[in-house]
């Protein structure tokens, strides 16, 4: 194999051009991002990056890494269509050839179908341009709504406040994080962010948003209330970039499809991170996830298998939104559980709740309590269920389990 090419510069395929080099790839290695930045950690831009004027983005890796280890970045490019039978991909100014193809395509941001989205202070958060936009955004704003009550809203929501701004989210379910986390999850978020000064609106869909001149001044709910905004961030989720693969053929659905080993439809073109679809060893069906933690371990696996070293991927997924001075962390996936138990307190703030499917643990969310997340990524990995009473009693000690 002389040339591998990795389409996309973020987690997922940074990641994939370290792993194809330690895995022994010695060929040509290109990596082709849309984003002109060398690839950054995304997670900090709703966090850190936005709060702070002066911050930097931060390097997955230096560019020296990708200079000593002859990875080519090919930055500001997009990759317009995959010619798999010419076994070429076709830039937007050009054309390079590859003997195998790592798809990291991630994902971009759902644009809501609302009048007046398009206004010139709507804001939607994916990318360092998007995050720097909206840092310069927050120096002039007061009244800013947030349309949406998920992970990125939130972090929003909570920096907004900390800065001062007026801050409303309105979300249409019936609770906050609700696609993904515990509701007693939901409801501690909700009183934090109130406790903050924000006011919070759920079951409040948006009808659209208003403008004057160009500008949005309010948000209007689909009750026909308007909130006065003059910044509106809207954060409703995103959407795989998963056109290029099926335009080339590849089979597709909520992702591009792959097997156990990041294998799509051709086995020359493996894929990781958002962008995928995969069946889920534990839920028995296929699943998308959108964590840092399933992009890279997906990467490491496509790279393995590139490199004839298929392995199964399996690993326990996890992640973490912080959100004012809490840090909320997931273990597992809780989608299918069908009860759960606290261990600590919610009122002291730092409790998690277990998961289970019956007598098998599938997942724990943390509020402040680091240690009950890393032990429960160790308890999952291991498949040790421990009896939901013992999880309650905060005097028996979890780690006896494991040790
Ligand atoms: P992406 O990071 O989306 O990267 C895909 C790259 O491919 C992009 O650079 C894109 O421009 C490029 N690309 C796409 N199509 C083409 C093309 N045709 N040609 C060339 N380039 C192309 N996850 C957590 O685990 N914890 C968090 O706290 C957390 N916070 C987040 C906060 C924010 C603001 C955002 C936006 C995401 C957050 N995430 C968090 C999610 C996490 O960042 C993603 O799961 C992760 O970035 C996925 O990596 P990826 O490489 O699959 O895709």
């Amino acid at each position: 194999m002389k040339t591998i090419l990795i389409i996309g510069g973020g987690h997922a395929g940074a990641q994939a051009a370290a792993s194809l080099r330690a895995d022994g790839f010695d060929g040509r290695l290109a990596l082709i991002s849309s984003e002109t930045e060398i690839p950054y950690h995304r997670p900090p831009l709703s966090k850190a990056f936005v709060k702070t004027p002066d911050e930097d983005l931060q390097e997955l890796r230096p560019a020296l890494f990708y200079e000593k280890n002859g990875i080519d970045l090919e930055l500001g490019r997009t990759v317009v269509a995959i010619e798999r039978d010419a076994g070429r991909v076709k830039l937007d100014d050009g054309h390079l050839d590859f003997d195998a193809l790592v798809l990291a395509t991630g994902a971009r941001v759902r644009v809501p179908p609302v009048p007046g989205i398009e206004l010139g202070n709507v804001f939607m958060l994916r990318t360092a341009k998007d995050a720097r936009r909206l840092r310069e955004r927050f120096a002039l704003a007061r009244d800013v709504v947030v349309v949406g009550g998920g992970f990125i809203g939130l972090e929003l929501a909570a920096t907004a406040r900390l800065l001062g701004k007026t801050v409303t989210v309105i979300e249409a379910a019936p609770r906050l994080m609700g696609r993904v986390v515990a509701p007693q999850i939901s409801s501690f978020f909700l009183d934090m962010h109130r406790g903050l000064g924000t006011t919070v609106r759920l079951e409040t869909p948006v009808a659209a948003i208003i403008g004057e001149d160009g500008v949005a001044v309010a948000v209007e709910t689909l009750a026909g209330e308007r909130i006065a905004a003059d910044t509106v961030i809207v954060g409703v989720g995103v959407v795989p970039n998963i056109e290029l693969a099926a335009e080339a053929g590849l089979s597709v659905g909520n992702g591009v499809i792959v097997d156990e080993a990041m294998r799509t439809s051709d086995p020359r073109i493996v894929a990781a991170g958002d962008a995928v679809s995969f069946h889920h060893w534990a839920l028995g069906r296929a699943v998308r996830l959108e964590s840092v933690q399933n992009a890279v371990d997906q990467a490491k696996t496509a790279s393995a298998t590139l490199m004839g070293k298929a392995e199964p991927y399996n690993a326990v997924p996890w992640f973490w939104s912080d959100q004012g001075d809490y840090k909320l962390q997931m273990v597992g996936l809780s989608n299918d559980a069908d009860r759960s138990v606290t261990r600590g307190r919610p009122e002291n703030g730092s409790f998690s709740v277990f998961h289970y499917r019956g007598e098998a643990l599938v997942a724990i969310d943390s509020v402040n309590r680091a240690s009950d997340h890393m032990l429960g990524r160790r308890l999952l990995a291991m498949g040790i269920s421990p009896d939901p009473a013992t999880v309650s009693d905060e005097a028996f000690e979890l780690k006896s389990l494991i040790a």
